[in-house]
């Protein structure tokens, strides 16, 4: 039996091979060791076979994990899905339009805190802060991290060592561990709960007002809905009882609509504007839900409230940079002046296209790849169902279309993980023990590059 420990070559013996020539030496270097090491291992475990050639093996295995430093880990996918706003896949898509503003922006310098008329400092929010204003009607409005910072940036500023009340129907918990009784706790505020999970009535709030109370705080249910023998009390009454005893209301309504959704026939949600002309104080949502653009948190309100919260030392650690506002800022410009905004917010747009303009772009993917596909595979256009996803309409489906693919000599298992090898990778969904490509979040842009792609993958 060979030693297949001592015929490990010196690293500077392995280096010297033609084909790491393109790479870096001490990348090279590095990863050729932590390779080594681990083959060392599998050598030890016994799990490597003893009649191979070890230098080949650990150069193969180092040129692989070459190759993935060499290309962005972060990098385009296609969503076939149908879940619009998927928070694993990067949430909303943000239009060319506002990364071509982003790129003349964020490419060189900009006046991100420089006041143009008087050549001195300026503010980097006051620009986005009178757009949010003119779009939700607040009186003051400022941008966060994300929605996440904004909730910890509210209770950290008005409710420390205080109350906060909250129903008990209301005690959320968002992918990615942002749980409301988690940040309350860490923001030092003390939870009182109230109601039941299902019924909960203003009375059960009046009852535990006292003079610690700091706030009374409604979440949106954006991931779960409590359907059946069940009560919330309004916004409209929280307001009126937190101006009868002197207490902040906030609601976190996690997603933000500026469009009024009942015309993508979807359930009633109020938009931003109406939950502000309810008085409610402080409002915090997200901006890159159906919002439509990159990642923040937005908080607008009242001016006394919101200038306590940009006084908060927080406020400076939370900051979003100028990619973010100057992302923020043409989204917003999209809303307040464009004739047709949801026409124009990817986001929008794929939830209003109806299913007939699905159904074309169905048939030119399907006859592609009938075309391009090897006779193994099984195609169909079916009717499927699509999601917002995200935390938003939790439940809710919009009809759409897709293309399902079957084989028998296949698992759907197989041909999804196939899918997700091409190059952008394409993202299946995997139902009925069928692969299915669903159109409404397929770009008609991505599909020449899926019949490329599994012309060779599949
Ligand atoms: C999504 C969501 C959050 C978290 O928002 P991020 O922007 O992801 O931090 C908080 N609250 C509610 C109600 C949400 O829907």
């Amino acid at each position: 039996m060979k030693n297949l420990l001592r015929e490990i070559p010196g690293i500077d013996k392995m280096v010297k091979n033609a084909c790491f020539k393109k790479y870096p030496d001490k990348l090279v270097i590095q990863t050729l060791r932590s390779t080594t090491n681990k083959i060392r291992e599998n050598i030890i475990n016994q799990t490597m076979k003893n009649d191979v050639d070890i230098e080949k093996v650990i150069t193969k295995e180092t040129l692989v994990e070459l190759e993935k430093v060499k290309s962005n880990n972060l990098r385009k996918v296609i969503n076939a899905t149908g879940v619009i706003l998927n928070t694993n896949l990067g949430r909303s898509p943000v239009q060319v339009s506002v990364l071509k503003n982003l790129i003349e922006t964020a490419g060189g310098y900009s006046n991100l805190e420089f006041d143009i008329e008087t050549g001195e400092r300026g503010d980097r929010h006051s620009s986005i802060e009178k757009l949010l204003k003119d779009i939700t009607g607040a009186e003051d409005a400022i941008v966060v991290n994300n929605n996440a910072a904004a909730v910890l940036l509210i209770l950290d500023t008005f409710a420390k060592h205080k109350e906060v009340i909250v129903s008990r129907g209301e005690l959320i918990e968002i992918g990615g561990s942002f749980r409301l009784p988690d940040i309350l706790k860490k923001s030092d505020c003390k939870l009182v709960e109230v109601g039941t999970t299902n019924r909960t009535y203003i009375e059960d709030f009046e009852n535990k007002i006292t003079k610690k109370t700091a706030l009374l705080f409604k979440a949106h249910t954006s991931n779960y809905k409590i359907l059946g023998f069940a009560h919330n009390p309004s916004l409209k009454e929280l307001v009126t009882l937190g101006n009868k005893n002197n207490v902040i209301v906030v609601e976190d309504v996690g997603s933000g609509l500026f469009v009024d959704f009942t015309k993508f026939d979807l359930p009633y949600e109020p938009t931003v504007q109406e939950i502000i002309n309810t008085g409610v104080d402080i409002v915090s949502f997200s901006g890159d839900k159906l919002l439509g653009g990159s990642q923040c948190g937005v908080i607008v309100g009242k001016k006394i409230y919101v200038e306590k919260l940009k006084k908060n030392p927080l406020f400076r650690a939370l900051r979003v940079g100028k990619l973010t506002l100057s992302c923020l800022e043409s989204i917003l410009r999209t809303y307040l002046y464009d004739e047709d905004p949801v026409s124009k917010i990817p986001i929008l747009s794929m939830i209003k296209e109806p299913v007939s303009s699905l159904k074309l772009r169905a048939k030119k993917l399907y006859n592609g790849l009938l075309k391009t596909l090897d006779k193994k595979y099984q195609l169909k256009i079916e009717n499927s169902e699509s999601e917002i996803g995200g935390g938003a309409y939790p439940g809710v489906k919009i009809p759409s279309i897709a293309i399902t693919i079957t084989s028998t000599k296949e698992s759907p298992n197989s041909i999804s993980k196939n899918l997700r090898k091409c190059e952008p990778s394409i993202i299946s969904r995997i139902t009925d023990n069928k692969v299915w490509l669903d159109l409404r979040t397929i770009f008609e842009e991505d599909i020449n590059l899926i019949l490329r792609e599994t012309k060779t993958k599949l």
